[in-house]
């Protein structure tokens, strides 16, 4: 039996494991790195990567250096210039400046760092490899920070073994690289990802701009802007108007002091805001940058999770919902409750001269969107389901009203492959059921504009429109797919699609499964890509609007299983192609529950609701008590 020694641990080996605290992956040293060239007060910062980050990272800053005789001092571990007195400590710590990072960095990778103060004539070249130093010299060099990090976790396999694959690791990047960049809007961003340029901002403080980049021109199409003080907070920023609805919280992005967070508070303060401008389940499309005072945002529990506390809650809460509902209002999407497509003349200009005019947003440098009075007043959106009569088929319907009448996909989607002009496209045209079935069914009628009464065979049914409508399109696409008929619709011209970095690699990686369903999509340079064809039910709907809807499902985590992936693309799909008609005439709805019945499992959407239920004679017969 050995005895238990008690030992002193190696500076190394407490380096090592602090490091296990602060760089849990490349994108952890990207962001402690970036973090430190933006505190250093840099105007421009480039990063660049290789291999996911796993063997390259170099963050290159022209901010203000460290002078030569403090360059060993950075790497000491809690050595930080940003923290002087303990009772700064609770304030600061708030943002994460622990002096941890370049020695936690430096301890489980081979780091070189080039560093020059603007008024000293030469930089300093230094040397670390997990944590013991290898070189220190003079050496000239612009001002600024040059850090390189080769080969993370080198010396320390077990961390290494949880590292993903090289473009997983990479995509973490990007993400964080994103929220900086959104962060900092007056800091030019440079990103490289393999040599490849990944995204550039130009550090002008147009948000605009930046949300362009990163998100893609179809979303800085659509965005109002948030200006909003109270006591407590200084709120602005951008939001995204209702029609860019997302499926997930994804894309709500807030800023407090500076910093990219998460907060079940403020996603629940934008949620409600939004209350009323988006249909259930839907998630808007957010960029808030809050000023606090620091003494109200309570210290973060964990500085790599960005969970914050609030003191104030409340009023807090009420000033993140009030500053999103003003925008929302302000902008007028809908001066009229009618669901008319033309607003009368008068009514334009009343609704123009409502509009304030808006001070110039001082932190971002954004002009306000009411700024330009003879702007034209948008075709009028609906927030809520369309439920203007629209008859089928979709292809000669009028838009329904999910987007711009310039944008309306009706006018460019032309079929290709076997001749169907759109007689045969209508949905409920194609006789499937005998003549024997169809007549055992009995329409009763429609309740709530939702559900169809039918008798059939000794039974009231209830069916849910919309999902059976869904469901009948999911086993046709199925059907295709299985036997390998996939019908698609030419789009022309082709739609372009400006994703994230993140949703331009998901594509990417599902870009087979997306075909084999009847899409015709290809990489069109950089983060973009070009929708040729979908399927031939998607008629009548926007193809940008279904590609992203659909890259948000994928981008939830769940079962990766290639039938999974295929079946979300399948049913996004046809829940997009049921949105564009809403309402059914009897006709039509007689057609849909013929199909409907003849289905192996006709009692579930594929997104697992109920599309009918079902009561039996009996059972009725039994609540008249005519039967015990
Ligand atoms: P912290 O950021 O918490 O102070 P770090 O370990 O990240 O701790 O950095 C230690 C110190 O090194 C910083 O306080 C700062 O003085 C200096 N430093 C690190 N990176 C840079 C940089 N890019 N430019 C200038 N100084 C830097
Ligand atoms: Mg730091």
């Amino acid at each position: 039996m050995s005895l238990r020694s008690i030992e002193v641990l190696s500076k190394e080996t407490i380096d090592k494991i602090a490091a296990g605290e602060v760089v849990e992956r490349p994108a952890s040293v990207v962001k402690e790195l970036t973090e430190n060239a933006i505190d250093a007060g840099s105007t421009a910062i480039t990063i660049e990567i290789r291999d996911g980050g796993t063997t390259f990272i170099r963050i290159t800053d022209n901010g203000e250096g460290i002078p030569t005789d403090q360059v060993r001092l950075a790497f000491l571990r809690h050595a930080t210039s940003k923290l002087r007195a303990v009772e700064d400590l609770s304030l600061i710590a708030t943002l994460g400046f622990r002096g941890e990072a370049l020695s936690s960095i430096a301890a489980v990778s081979q780091l070189e760092m080039i560093t020059k103060t603007p008024d000293a004539l030469t930089g300093t070249r230094y040397v670390i490899e997990g944590g013991s130093e290898k070189e220190l010299e003079e050496i000239g060099a612009p001002s600024g920070t040059t850090i390189l990090v080769r080969n993370l976790f080198y010396n320390t396999p077990a961390r290494a073994k949880f590292l993903r694959t090289p473009a997983s690791e990479a995509n973490h990047v990007a993400q964080i690289v994103e929220e900086l960049a959104l962060s900092h809007p007056e800091i030019s961003f440079k990103y490289l990802q393999n040599g490849q340029s990944k995204l550039f901002t130009s550090g002008n403080g147009q948000m605009k701009e930046i949300v362009y980049q990163i998100f893609g021109r179809d979303m800085a199409r659509e965005l109002v802007s948030v200006d909003y003080e109270t006591e407590l907070v200084h709120i602005t920023g951008l939001i995204g108007k209702p029609t860019i609805a997302r499926a997930n919280r994804n894309f709500e992005n807030y800023f407090v002091n500076g910093r990219y967070v998460k907060s079940k508070l403020m996603a629940k303060a934008i949620e409600d805001g939004y209350h009323g401008f988006l249909m259930q389940h839907k998630f808007p499309f957010t960029l808030l940058y809050l000023e606090i005072d620091s003494t109200q945002v309570d210290v973060n529990v964990h500085p790599t999770k960005m969970e914050l506390r609030f003191s104030h809650q409340d009023d807090l809460y009420h000033a993140v919902c009030l500053a999103i509902q003003n925008s929302l209002i302000r902008k007028e999407r809908i001066p009229d409750v009618s669901l008319t497509s033309n607003v009368p003349s008068d009514k334009v200009s009343d609704v123009v001269s409502k509009k304030k005019s808006f001070d110039l947003n001082k932190q971002t440098g954004i002009r306000s969107d009411s700024e330009q009075p003879s702007h034209p007043l948008p075709a009028p959106e609906p927030f809520e389901y369309n439920r203007r009569a629209i008859h089928l088929p979709a292809s000669v319907a009028e838009p329904s009203g999910l987007y711009k009448p310039d944008q309306r996909p009706t006018d460019r989607v032309s079929v290709e492959k076997k001749q169907v002009n759109s007689e045969q496209i209508n949905l409920f045209n194609t006789p499937i059921l005998s003549p024997a079935a169809r007549d055992s069914i009995r329409m009763i009628g429609q309740v709530f504009d939702t559900y169809w009464l039918m008798e059939y065979k000794n039974a009231l049914y209830m069916v849910d429109q919309h999902a059976a409508h869904e469901k009948v399109l999911y086993e046709r696409l199925m059907k295709r797919y299985r036997k390998q008929e996939i019908l698609s619709q030419m789009v022309a011209p082709p739609a372009v699609l400006n994703l994230s970095s993140k949703d331009a690699s998901i594509m990417e990686t599902h870009l087979k499964t997306f075909s084999e369903i009847g899409y015709e999509i290809e990489p069109f340079g950089g983060n973009s890509f070009q929708i040729r064809a979908v399927p031939l039910e998607l008629f009548g709907q926007s193809p940008e609007q279904l590609v992203h809807e659909t890259l948000d499902t994928l981008s939830e985590p769940g079962d990766n299983s290639p039938e999974a992936i295929l079946d979300k693309i399948a049913s996004m799909a046809c829940k997009a192609a049921v949105k564009g008609n809403q309402t059914l005439s009897f006709k039509e709805a007689e057609k849909l529950m013929d199909e409907l019945i003849t289905l192996e499992n006709p009692y579930n959407c594929p997104h697992g609701r109920p599309t009918m239920i079902r009561m039996s004679r009996a059972e009725i017969d039994r609540k008249f008590k005519r039967l015990i």
